[in-house]
């Protein structure tokens, strides 16, 4: 097919085909969790002692005994058989953002030729796949390139379905043999014990007597693109990148603000209501959906859980909801910025940390005691995220998710806390001296902090351009990128919090030790914490120039616009002591994490970058030496009649055909350097040399787009792929 015919055969395919009609939906309760082996399951399968331990399992993390292993590995073979499993898998979480996962049967065959099953205690818990080829950073050179998978029993095993079977998963951690974490998973549970430890110092010293586990919780929004197949199939920068490299502005953008929230597309909805069937059924809670601002973009958020589990969740909800818009006719995008000049595709975390006996502590409570609780929290956050705001964002830094942040589209580069005016005001009470007055003269504190809740959850008050914005009872991440794990950004959440606890457990503890009372010490502890790190809370517009100045002159925060910028930090002195300190990664697991990430940046622009050289010169200039020449034979045609044509359009397509290919000489020169020294340096390189020269080459290619007939056009235009459905 030439020219536009492709394009003309996907609009024909795309009106004759949809919306698919789905069979007779069923209600929720015949669906709810019928696919996880959770503790209800277990209840049944499991005689009444090795469910206890097994309880006291997932909801402790306390060890589990091979012999209640056997048990309950054959009590979950029995039940994923009985639902055709005939398979079963770790899934397990690399440091890349997608997950991995080794199949294998439960097949044994037996002397007689016959076939038998077989699942023990000890192939639940422990799998080899052969790890050698997942990128694991430096742990590659220092170790046994061999890692392991073990299960992880807080999170539950469920079952995957495809048309023709089903297979037991079990989620898994991810180790070298040397016990080093090669995976997502492990930090994050070790980041949760850190937060536990510190937090019950803290609860300690506040007198609190019952102090159950304590977990952090994650509710995260998922943004995302659905784009015809028919369309994206011809986009080879869509199917490879994951986003247009190319693409002229179409007339019809967003500006009209009419798919916020407007009326879902019918084949959309049909897809949703397929996908969140399946996402019932593996017991993820989708909560609500809706559209997004961009034209095609949508959004979908489950109910919160713990953090975890969330995460694992997370990564299903990701994997299921591209597999299921195949099975619509849709491509799912991810990416972080699929479309130029619409808005991009963003995650947004949220967060909260409590337990069974004091509940949400990021919740402002109801007596002046809970207040003092949160203040203390909030105060460790607000620390945390002046402390450690780079670390935030490495941990959401990516090639993809260069393009949102600082684009004004998503909160800017620059990590602040926003608190919302009313809470503000309180802890600047508490900086200026006024809160520890009050507290010295002895009276009952009522801040009538339990007014923020009801105040601060009405999303019209909210401060939309903040990176991480208190919204009531959790704080809320809005720069985390749409196709990245959570588990990165909770990570980094759970470790800053644990160690601001810490060092507000130390201050507390030499505050009472010398006399105090509680609420005095509290507040005098909070005070030196303002003092030091009240810099980092601002309400005001995250997008103006003005606060990127402020920011950075006056108050000391870090602008890191790019990858390049933002990994360093996870070398940095005090990072790597946070983690060493907080056992939640070792120097040398912190090191291989820097080396994969920085290895995916490059390994993403340069990817672009090939492709951007391959697509600008063999099909974008074909196409521009089409138009000339049809135009020239239509000239030539005119001869001796009189009539002539207007000689610039052949101009101007030749003038851009010719600046496009200069421009792309010049990026396949830029690729083929090798010799940079440092990784640092090649990340740099890429940041500023490569991307630049992408976007170069683009602006001519679109120039191109706006000049040659619209039948002529190879490459499916942004009018089709945002708005046909
Ligand atoms: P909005 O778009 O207004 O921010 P959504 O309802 O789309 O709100 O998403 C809010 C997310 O926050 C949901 O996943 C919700 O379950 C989650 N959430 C609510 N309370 C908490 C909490 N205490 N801790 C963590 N996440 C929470
Ligand atoms: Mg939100």
């Amino acid at each position: 097919m030439s020219g536009n015919e492709s394009r003309r055969q996907a609009i024909a395919n795309i009106t004759n085909s949809y919306p698919k009609q789905g069979e007779t939906p069923d209600p929720l309760s015949k669906i709810w969790a019928t696919d996880v082996f959770n503790l209800a399951t277990m209840e049944e399968a499991l005689s009444k002692n090795a469910f206890k331990a097994m309880k006291k399992t997932v909801l402790t993390g306390a060890a589990l005994d091979p012999g209640t292993a056997d048990i309950v590995a054959a009590a979950m073979k029995d039940w994923a058989m009985a639902k055709g499993a005939k398979f079963f898998s770790h899934i397990f979480y690399p440091m890349t953002n997608v997950t991995a996962e080794k199949h294998d049967g439960f097949i044994v065959t037996n002397s007689e030729g016959g076939a038998i099953t077989e699942f023990t205690g000890s192939l639940l818990i422990k799998g080899e796949p052969d790890g050698s080829s997942f990128p694991n950073g430096s742990l590659r050179m220092t170790n046994a390139a061999r890692g392991y998978t073990a299960w992880d029993p807080t999170s539950p095993a469920y079952i995957m379905r495809t048309a023709n079977g089903t297979t037991l998963t079990i989620p898994s951690v991810f180790m070298s043999w040397t016990g080093e974490s090669l995976d997502k998973k492990i930090p994050l549970l070790r980041s949760n014990t850190a937060m536990d430890k510190a937090a019950r110092k803290v609860l300690s010293l506040m007198g609190e007597t019952e102090i159950a586990p304590l977990n952090s919780s994650c509710g995260a929004e998922q943004e995302y693109f659905l784009v015809d197949e028919n369309f994206a199939n011809s986009r080879p920068d869509l199917l490879l990148a994951g986003r247009t490299l190319f693409g002229a502005a179409p007339a019809k953008g967003q500006q009209f603000d009419d798919h916020y929230f407007g009326a879902i597309p019918v084949r959309v909805q049909v897809f949703m209501q397929d996908f969140e069937d399946k996402l019932y059924r593996l017991g993820i809670p989708a909560k609500t959906h809706h559209n997004e601002v961009a034209p095609g973009q949508f959004e979908i958020a489950p109910y919160f859980e713990a953090a975890n589990v969330a995460a694992d969740h997370q990564q299903l909800l990701m994997t299921l909801m591209k597999a299921t818009a195949k099975e619509h006719g849709f491509l799912c995008l991810l990416h972080e910025k699929p479309f130029a000049g619409v808005n991009g595709s963003g995650k947004h975390v949220n967060w909260s940390v409590g337990n069974a006996t004091q509940g949400n502590l990021l919740d402002p409570g109801n007596t002046p005691h809970d207040n003092l609780n949160f203040l203390l929290f909030c105060g460790a956050v607000i620390r945390g995220v002046h402390l450690y705001g780079p670390l935030l964002r490495a941990a959401i830094a990516s090639a993809a998710n260069d393009h949102r942040l600082g684009a004004n589209e998503a909160p800017p580069a620059i990590l602040s806390v926003y608190l919302g005016e009313q809470l503000e005001s309180v802890f600047e009470d508490i900086k200026a001296g006024k809160l520890l007055e009050k507290a010295k003269s002895g009276g009952v504190m009522d801040l009538g902090l339990s007014q923020i809740l009801k105040f601060e959850r009405d999303p019209g008050d909210r401060n939309r351009t903040s990176p991480f914005a208190f919204t009531g009872n959790r704080f809320e991440f809005r720069a985390v990128g749409s196709s990245q794990s959570v588990s990165g950004p909770l990570v980094a959440m759970n470790t800053m919090l644990a160690d601001s606890l810490n060092w507000i457990a130390d201050r507390l503890e030499q505050t009472l030790a010398s006399g105090a009372d509680q609420a005095t010490a509290v507040i005098s502890v909070l005070k030196e914490l303002m003092e030091l790190h009240s810099n980092v809370i601002f309400g005001g517009d995250g997008y103006s120039t003005q606060w990127h100045k402020e920011a950075v002159e006056v108050r000391g925060l870090k602008n890191i616009p790019t990858t390049a910028d933002a990994l360093p930090a996870l070398k940095d002195k005090s990072v790597i002591s946070l983690f060493e300190t907080t056992d939640v990664l070792s120097p040398v697991e912190l090191e291989s994490r820097f080396e994969v990430y920085a290895e995916q940046y490059i390994l993403s622009i340069e990817l672009e970058a090939k492709l951007v050289c391959e697509m600008a010169s063999t099909i974008i200039y074909p196409a521009a030496v089409n138009y000339i020449s049809q135009l020239s034979t239509a000239s030539s045609g005119l001869a001796n009649t009189g009539i002539t044509l207007d000689d610039s359009v052949v101009e101007s397509t030749a003038t851009e055909a010719n600046a496009m290919m200069a421009e792309v000489k010049k990026l396949s020169t830029a690729l083929e350097k090798h010799d940079f020294g440092s990784i640092e340096a090649h990340m740099d390189y890429c940041a500023e040399a490569l991307c630049t020269l992408m976007l170069a080459v683009r602006s001519h290619a679109d120039a191109l787009e706006s000049i040659v007939s619209d039948e002529l056009w190879p490459l499916p235009k942004y009018r089709e792929m945002l708005f046909i459905k």
